[in-house]
């Protein structure tokens, strides 16, 4: 749609042409003329569909550019979030010369202080650091008639909800309240209700997720088993970029310990890390200088990379559309992705939850056992001997080398050197993640271990040979590549040249139901 068609000003309109907008986003095109109207608006909707300018161009719009009091208040969940958020409205509301602020933790207060001092008609900030501005009364919001809770479902998450109703509590009870996110968990939604009157809840599906790029796997396995076959699943798959998502921060290091310990490059973000940390570490995966990221829901927010191959979810996610938006990490710009996702016994009503939502289903992976991971780390110890070879300066070693293969067999220094690159089988290094609690059992009883086989929803698709766990299914696909059963391997990108969708004609593509 185009924003001409959604009531906007002249000078708006132009700010958005500046920014190169051609057309307004679905969650733009829904919920911008509704904030005009001056209704309460839930708008949920995935990462990186500009839930910023949906709320920014309206609050731009309606604000009085000659009132010099706060009439907007965003409030956002980390300081880049908010940083980026001030970026964005004041890019919008530069034609219209409008002042907008930004205040947040960890940063010079006097200097923040003195920017609220310039009349700033909106303000967006951290919950902490306008809770500490508030108090020193160098914040006042008895004049904000807009409030934005931007990334409300972790806003409103137990550790932040206090602070934001002490916020509200500052600001007139006739006022215009709006939620942007990308999920929305009923929990989370019933508390958010409370601070608005009669709200619109407007979600755009979450569809964009390109799934016939991304061949979606699950394994069943138990908690304390899953670090292992991940692991295993490493060595086979051969990843080249990949985000592990788990629950907890205390899983984030131990994970990201564990593979180092295992000789992966792998590192983790949380939100504890200081954002100086965060950033390094980000600017080295999207260098292609860390392999795997682990990283929980919250510090995956925002990342914005688009050649991660891999998406691995160690714990499922307990909202649906988490799971989207985490495995929307991969298969994008056009490029091929692969996503397998853990799930214990006890969570394969989660599993289906996600399956209604996505309206695909996820194959069932059997774990590789020591050989098969066995013989994906050959491969990749083939490929570093080629490299060597190549990078070794033959002539220099040349005599040395005519000795050795007088005194030895050609196969034998061969093997040698296999052994000597190939890395040790990970599973010999003990890694110990710390149980957390199970997510509390949902669904009835139609769920659990047979519910695949019987259940009609997953009757009548197109899926070729949908057996359980495909990856031994060797007979009837002619056991041509064991390999192609694990999903994006290695050898498939080489003889592709690039990790394209090319899953198809393997029968791999997870297609959409109709
Ligand atoms: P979200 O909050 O939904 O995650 P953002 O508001 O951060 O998304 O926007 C993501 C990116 O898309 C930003 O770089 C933003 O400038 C850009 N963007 C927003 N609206 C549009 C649009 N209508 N057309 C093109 N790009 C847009
Ligand atoms: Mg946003």
């Amino acid at each position: 749609m185009k924003f001409k068609e959604l009531g906007l000003s002249e000078d708006l309109l132009k700010a958005v042409t500046e920014a190169g907008y051609e057309e307004a986003t679905p969650i733009q095109a829904e919920t911008i003329p509704m904030v005009l109207a001056g209704q309460d608006v839930i708008g949920q909707a995935q990462t990186g569909t500009g839930k910023t300018a949906a709320f920014a161009l309206p609050i731009l719009e309606k604000i009085d550019k000659k009132n010099p009091n706060v009439q907007a208040l965003v409030v956002s969940p980390t300081r880049e979030l908010a940083i980026q958020t001030q970026e964005e409205i004041y890019k919008l509301g530069r034609t219209e010369r409008a002042n907008v602020q930004v205040v947040y933790g960890g940063a010079d207060i006097r200097r923040q202080i003195k920017s609220l001092k310039n009349h700033p008609q909106v303000v967006v900030g951290t919950p902490g650091r306008l809770l500490d501005h508030i108090r020193r009364r160098t914040l006042k919001l008895d004049h904000v008639q807009m409030l934005v809770l931007d990334e409300a479902d972790e806003m409103l998450n137990m550790g932040f909800l206090d602070d934001i109703e002490d916020i509200i509590k500052q600001l007139p009870e006739e006022r215009q309240t709006m939620l942007f996110s990308a999920t929305m968990p009923p929990e989370i939604k019933r508390v958010g209700v409370q601070f608005m009157q009669d709200p619109k809840h407007v979600k755009i599906k979450a569809k964009e997720l390109t799934t016939d790029l991304i061949d979606q796997y699950y394994v069943r396995s138990r908690d304390f088993e899953k670090f292992d076959i991940m692991t295993r699943f490493f060595d086979v798959q051969d990843p080249d970029l990949t985000i592990v998502f788990t629950r907890t921060k205390r899983r984030v290091d131990e994970i990201a310990n564990g593979l180092k310990a295992r000789g992966y490059n792998a590192a983790g973000i949380h939100g504890d890390l200081t954002q100086k940390r965060r950033t390094q570490i980000m600017n080295e995966f999207r260098h292609g200088k860390l392999d795997i990221l682990v990283a929980t829901d919250v510090a995956a927010r925002g990342i914005d990379i688009n050649d991660v191959t891999h998406v691995y979810n160690y714990d499922i996610p307990q909202d649906p559309d988490s799971y989207v938006h985490r495995v929307g990490r991969t298969g994008r710009a056009g490029n091929h992705g692969v996503s397998m996702t853990f799930v214990t016994p006890n969570e394969m009503g989660y599993l289906r939850e996600i399956e209604k939502l996505t309206r695909v289903r996820m194959l069932p992976l059997k774990p590789p056992s020591a050989e098969e991971a066995f013989v994906g780390q050959l491969g990749v110890a083939k490929e570093a001997v080629s490299d060597l070879i190549s990078k070794t300066d033959t002539e220099k070693y040349g005599k040395a080398a005519d000795a050795l293969l007088e005194e030895y067999d050609a196969a034998d220094i061969a093997a040698a050197l296999l052994n000597e690159v190939t890395k040790d089988d990970s599973s010999q290094v003990p890694v110990k993640i710390t149980p957390e609690r199970p997510l509390p059992k949902r669904g009835g009883k139609r769920r659990g271990g047979g519910y695949h086989r019987g259940g009609g929803y997953h009757r009548g698709n197109n899926h070729r040979g949908g057996g359980e766990h495909r990856h031994y299914d060797r007979n009837r696909r002619g056991g041509s590549d064991r390999n192609e059963h694990r999903g994006g391997n290695r050898d498939r990108r080489r003889d592709n040249g690039g990790r394209r969708s090319e899953g198809s004609k393997h029968g791999f593509t997870i297609r959409k139901k109709d």
